[in-house]
């Protein structure tokens, strides 16, 4: 994995974002310091929903959803099957365009962008590894996972004519592979074919691939079907650690309540295309339309 050291004080901020924090400017701070700061992404609010809205056809799979997600939280979202929760990510990541609504991330407008320009963003979901790389080795897998240039550095690198630039590129890219490979302790998997990882390991290797990408945030939908409960451990062990160690936020879609309860600070719920309701833990177990939309009504 790439050094994030540099935090989100990109040069490419909208202007809109709030005023900085004063409590994180020294006393007397000059007007640069004030400009730097400004500059930076406030803790906050990575990602807006608002009004989010998608039809297919006669269905109405998302029908005005509105919630917002902060900064290096593990925020769940919840809901019956066909609640709408999977759509609601293909529209936030540019799968889908919406019907309606706004999506916003890190203060941007980025409704009905494509995909690969959210992604260039930050903002990026996990894929299942499609057969095709089966026939691949984890470690090309990684190597291929979509990095927007750094991706287009390697078809460039089998062209004969080689740059020295482009081969740097390459060897920080393996680098890249091999570091993010041993954080998710599938190092020693490398040279195996995608195609014979178990269940669970797949799942550790499609997180590992969009981390590649160096996002800010991750959408995660259902990231632990069909892992064992030891692999489960370790993939929330994982995200726990990349909050802590890199500030990236996550949304997950999860059915399994007592694994979000435990760990998610926040719960989205979603019923018919709605939030239902959001908060903590705590207000969510206590909602008894919520147990209602989950169990209809036979508590
Ligand atoms: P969830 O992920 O919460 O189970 P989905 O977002 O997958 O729910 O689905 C919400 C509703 O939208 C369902 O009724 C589903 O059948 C419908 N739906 C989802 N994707 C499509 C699609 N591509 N075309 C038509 N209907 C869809
Ligand atoms: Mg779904």
């Amino acid at each position: 994995m790439s050094d994030r050291s540099d935090g989100p004080a990109d040069a490419d901020l909208p202007d809109d974002v709030d005023a900085p924090d004063p409590e994180t400017l020294e006393p007397g701070a000059d007007d640069s310091a004030v400009e730097e700061a400004a500059k930076r992404v406030p803790r906050g609010v990575p990602l807006r929903v608002e009004g989010l809205r998608k039809e297919f056809g006669g269905i109405t799979a998302v029908d005005g959803a509105t919630f917002s997600v902060e900064q290096g939280s593990l925020t769940g979202l919840i809901g019956p099957n066909g609640a709408g929760k999977s759509t609601t990510f293909n529209c936030i990541t540019g799968v889908h365009e919406p019907t309606d609504g706004t999506v916003h991330f890190r203060g941007e407008d980025i409704t009905g962008d494509r995909p690969h320009a959210i992604a260039n963003r930050g903002l990026v979901r996990t894929f299942q590894i499609a057969r095709e790389l089966d026939e691949m080795t984890v470690l090309e897998n990684m190597m291929l996972a979509p990095g927007g240039q750094r991706g287009e550095s390697i078809t460039r690198s089998v062209l004969p004519g080689l740059r020295s630039d482009v081969v740097g590129q390459e060897t920080e890219l393996r680098e890249d592979a091999w570091e993010t490979l041993e954080f998710f302790e599938i190092d020693h998997l490398a040279e195996e074919y995608a195609g014979n990882l178990s269940g669970g390991q797949r799942k550790l290797l499609e997180l590992a691939r969009a981390l590649m990408t160096e996002p800010d945030m991750m959408l995660l939908d259902e990231p632990f079907a069909g892992v064992n409960p030891t692999l489960e451990e370790k993939l929330l062990d994982r995200i726990h650690a990349l909050r802590e160690q890199e500030d990236l936020t996550f949304l997950l879609v999860e059915h399994d309540m007592d694994l979000i309860m435990e760990n998610c600070e926040h719960v989205i719920v979603m019923h018919q295309g709605r939030v239902l309701d959001e908060g903590t833990p705590e207000k969510i177990k206590a909602n008894e339309e919520v147990i209602e939309a989950y169990l209809g009504g036979e508590v």
